[in-house]
């Protein structure tokens, strides 16, 4: 298998700049402030030469799922790079909570009481904490990370209440069958009842959908930095 970095930077300036084109012009289509839609380019499973070139396009927001993989990449571009925005977008262990907050200036991903309380007192051990978006289950689906919808007003109250987090949106990612556009809608309207600026939603095929029912900020991976490699195979026995 290739690496996807080596295979995308050819074409990485051109895919962001078209990207970008795409994102103008359905701010515009929804009547929406030219450059209120941040591009957060999510850049797992490609290498640190990918994001390198990325920002040398002019990309400084950037994503990734893994701590890990993120701790791996992004403090190293840091120093040239003090306009370096990291996400952490993936499903994050409560035993990661340290790691992650480390590395990330925004985890989007907080989605249940006991990692808000890990969060909660890494930023009292240290005094700094990422800004936070809460994970939305929009499509209630048993195997997708988020809170349930019907719970998301009790659980940010309590993170912005007795834990002091610094709550500042919402994140989802809706079921790939259904079609995006009334998740979309419903949690850019359960952001805006709840005073929460940042609304996280949109990937590389819908995120004009996305830009068009209120977000403001789209991860956008595979339009950027091309196709990643498939997952292995799991192994069935015979
Ligand atoms: C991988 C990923 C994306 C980007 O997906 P693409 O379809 O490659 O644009 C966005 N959000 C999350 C949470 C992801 O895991």
């Amino acid at each position: 298998m290739p690496d996807g970095a080596m295979t995308a930077q050819p074409d990485l300036a051109a895919n962001l700049d078209t990207v970008r084109a795409r994102i103008a012009a359905a701010e515009i289509a929804a009547g929406r402030a030219p450059g209120s839609v941040t591009l957060v380019a999510v850049s797992k499973t490609h290498g640190a030469e990918a994001v390198a070139a990325a920002l040398a396009a002019g990309q400084v927001v950037f994503g990734e799922n893994r701590v890990q993989e993120a701790a791996g990449k992004f403090p190293a571009l840091r120093p040239a790079n003090p306009g370096l925005r990291l996400h952490l977008i993936g499903p994050l262990q409560t035993n990661k909570a340290r790691e992650a907050m480390q590395v990330a200036d925004v985890i989007e991903t907080l989605d249940r009481q006991k990692l808000a309380a890990a969060i909660a007192a890494e930023r009292d051990r240290t005094q700094r904490c990422p800004d936070l978006l809460v994970q939305v289950n929009v499509g209630r689906e048993p195997q997708k990370a988020g809170i349930d919808p019907d719970e998301t007003e009790a659980f940010v109250a309590a993170c912005r209440g007795s834990l002091a987090l610094p709550v500042t949106g919402l994140m989802c990612i809706p079921p790939v069958e259904d079609d995006p556009r009334p998740h979309f809608a419903w949690l850019a309207a359960a952001a805006r009842r709840l005073g929460l600026a940042v609304v996280s939603m949109g990937m590389s095929g819908d995120f004009e959908a996305a830009i068009a029912e209120g977000a403001t900020h789209v991860r956008v991976g595979s339009a950027i930095f091309g196709a990643r490699p498939a997952p292995a195979a799991p192994i069935i026995p015979a």
